[in-house]
């Protein structure tokens, strides 16, 4: 079989199961019911992008985003007015455009959020939206294959190694609103309010309760604390470990062409790493476990429906 074009989001999905990958682009299979996230991220994202794409001011977002839940839009403008002044060292260089990069004799389609120049240097960004943010020393994500494998791509493209890429971290939810008690006194449930600095301090000043001393010591924390809804963490490249994800990639991508040769997708979950525990997240387990235990499959099947066709 000649070598192939593959999309970055097809070769993830080979990385992750063989068998999912046949599900996704041989048999182009989707679940009618996409969990909730999915929709909240993907709203959330298409913002973002619109947002660098057209470099728009604070005050324009609400008209031009009316499509998009009112939530999304206060956290949009709630993530401009928190980044105002970092944003405007970034120099937009390209918003989702379709780049391709060649992995030996195979070609992957890929798409960064965005690619910007901060100080000289490039810097691929990854927009996350996510229920929380997580820890910047966390090992798994400081090495997210991925990411290593789009510095690579965006060296092919611009003959320029960028100094790394940036995890944009965007909660999906905003900072909680502070409220009065009923007396109007103090604000309620300080100790547990999961809030912001500036929401807070905002409320506090608009109420007359910036001097309580429970109010200061909150704010306190919050301004020591890392921001919960809203963070950036710089990684940069290191050569070793995008040469090791562009030769990793390079073997996953022989094992998908031989997969498509011969026209066999082994199970991920029958992998000695991987067990059941490594399907949780799949969206074809009930299909794949029904198959695979020889039950008829014609109910699960029900669920699931025809993605109109893409390229692999
Ligand atoms: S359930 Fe597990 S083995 Fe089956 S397709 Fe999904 S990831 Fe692969």
């Amino acid at each position: 079989m000649a070598a192939r074009k593959y999309s970055h989001s097809a070769l993830k999905t080979a990385q992750r199961c063989l068998k999912q990958w046949s599900y996704k682009y041989i048999d182009r299979l989707e679940p009618k019911d996409r969990p909730k996230y999915f929709e909240e991220g993907s709203d959330l994202h298409e913002l973002l992008e619109k947002l660098y794409a057209e470099g728009l001011g604070f005050d324009e977002y609400v008209d031009l985003y009316d499509q998009s839940k009112p939530e999304h839009q206060a956290i949009l403008n709630r993530y401009s007015e928190f980044w105002e002044e970092e944003d405007k060292d970034w120099e937009v260089v390209f918003v989702e455009e379709d780049l391709e990069m060649k992995v030996g004799p195979y070609t992957v389609v890929f798409k960064p959020d965005l690619v910007i120049r901060l100080h000289g240097n490039l810097w691929v960004v990854d927009h996350k939206t996510v229920a929380e943010i997580p820890d910047e020393t966390d090992p798994y994500n400081m090495s997210d294959f991925q990411h290593l494998l789009y510095l690579e791509g965006v060296r092919q493209h611009t003959g320029e190694m960028p100094a790394g890429f940036v995890f944009n971290y965007v909660r999906r939810k905003l900072p909680r609103q502070p409220e009065l008690v009923k007396k109007g006194d103090r604000i309620a449930d300080l100790r547990r309010m999961d809030t912001d600095y500036d929401t807070l301090h905002r409320f506090a000043e608009a109420h007359g309760q910036l001097s309580d001393p429970d109010v200061q010591e909150k704010l306190k924390i919050l301004n020591l604390t890392p921001n919960r809804y809203f963070q950036r963490h710089y990684i940069t490249a290191n050569e070793t470990a995008i040469d090791e994800a562009y030769w990793d990639t390079y073997m996953e991508l022989q094992k998908l062409n031989e997969s498509e040769r011969t026209h066999t997708y082994p199970r991920h979950v029958l992998g000695g790493y991987a067990g059941s525990a490594a399907c949780a997240r799949c969206p074809y387990q009930p299909l794949c476990f029904s198959e695979m235990m020889g039950i008829n499959t014609d109910v699960v099947a029900l669920d699931y429906i025809e993605r109109p066709k893409r390229e692999k």
